[in-house]
């Protein structure tokens, strides 16, 4: 089986890069640099049906996603015989008609040997069930992700639960809001993904995974989710970084109300400094944005923007504040009502690991946390 973004076949099993010194144009623009980071493809991606070799045996493809984030990048690997697919897709028509439009167009006649997810936000695992119910295949994830996204799909209720309502009186959400949003009901992640496959395989840390010609070895990263894969092929200088590592918009870092005394933002620091130990030198393939070089760059941008903010945070604190009273010194903007709750989510994990790192306090007054420098 052969597959190729270009017309004339490829080499057996393979999905063929550009050649070196092939124009680059028809894939999406010229090289550009921005920031310290080298878009080696340009900034524009495949639209709707297309799939783009990036690489011997790497391909990528666009979901579409709602709001602002606009898309999802998927990854086709050549595997023995076939493909497998890193990440799928909200559970949206738009993204089945995409997938559609994929499978009957450069995925034709390709037979699909596994699917990975990165980790268990929607836009990733949506359509992962989907999937692999529809080729009889494996799904292949971090088991703390696979967890979460079984236990979501499985908690579908009328009414938000009981920790809902006192993690928005925590942050200092007032009760007008939390009615409007206990009107919304709960379960709209298992609104937005298929039922996720009751076994799977388990990737971890250190893991070696032979794809095709490629081995991807697993480096976990945390903060943004529990558990999320990246997979490294160092000999071929590639990095799936899945939403661990963006090139241009900052990955959400929330505290979450099933685990409010955990420092997710702390995990996330630790990340960003084991990731920096990799080779700079790595193409790194991200969920949103565009293939990039400069991975040193990014992580040391990621650092130091999470670090300044937890500074400014700190200063402020000199007066008691509730996180809802955070939105201006680290977002520097108004907070729509459509992005208030992840705003509360960032700023309650950037005032925890104040807390943790013993320069802020908190006080619980009737329901309500106030954070006060230490
Ligand atoms: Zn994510």
């Amino acid at each position: 089986m052969t597959i190729s973004s270009k017309a004339e076949p490829p080499a057996e099993g393979r999905i063929e890069g550009p050649a070196p010194d092939a124009s680059l144009a028809d894939h999406g623009g010229e090289t550009y640099s921005h920031r310290g980071l080298t878009y080696p493809l340009g900034r524009r991606g495949p639209g709707e049906g297309e799939l783009i070799a990036i690489a011997d045996g790497v391909g990528w493809a666009r979901l579409p996603v709602p709001g602002s984030l606009k898309h999802i990048n998927i990854w086709v690997l050549d595997d023995d015989e076939g493909v497998a697919l890193v990440d799928t897709g909200l559970d949206i028509p738009p993204c089945r008609e995409a997938w559609d439009a994929l499978l009957a167009g450069p995925l034709a006649g390709m037979r699909i040997t596994r699917i990975i997810c990165t980790h268990f936000h929607p836009d990733h695992i949506g359509l992962a069930g989907w999937l692999t119910e529809r080729f009889g295949v494996p799904l292949w994830m971090t088991r703390e992700e696979w967890l979460f996204a079984r236990m979501l799909t499985a908690d579908v209720r009328d009414a938000p639960p009981k920790e809902a309502f006192t993690y928005w009186r925590a942050a200092g959400w007032d009760e007008e809001r939390i009615a409007a949003e206990a009107a919304k009901g709960w379960g709209r992640f298992a609104s937005v993904v298929t039922p996720v496959p009751v076994s799977f395989v388990r990737m971890q840390e250190g893991d070696t995974i032979r794809i095709g010609a490629r081995d991807w070895r697993v480096v976990i990263g945390n903060g943004h989710c529990p558990e999320h894969a990246c997979l490294i092929d160092e000999a071929g200088g590639i990095m799936i970084a899945g939403d661990q590592v963006l090139p241009r918009i900052t990955s959400n870092v929330s505290l979450n109300l099933s685990e409010p005394e955990a420092d997710p933002l702390g995990d996330w620091l630790v990340s960003i400094a084991k990731l920096r130990t990799l080779p700079d030198s790595l193409l790194v393939l991200p969920s949103h944005g565009e293939p990039f070089t400069g991975l040193h760059a990014r992580l040391d941008a990621l650092a130091e923007g999470h670090r300044g903010r937890l500074d400014a945070l700190h200063e402020t604190l000199a007066e008691p504040h509730r996180a809802v009273d955070c939105f201006s010194v680290l977002f520097g903007r108004k907070i729509e009502d459509n992005s208030f709750g992840l705003a509360t989510g960032e700023a309650m994990a950037h005032l925890r690991h104040l807390e943790v790192e013993g320069r802020a306090v908190r006080e619980v007054r009737e329901g309500v946390s106030w954070y006060c420098a230490a």
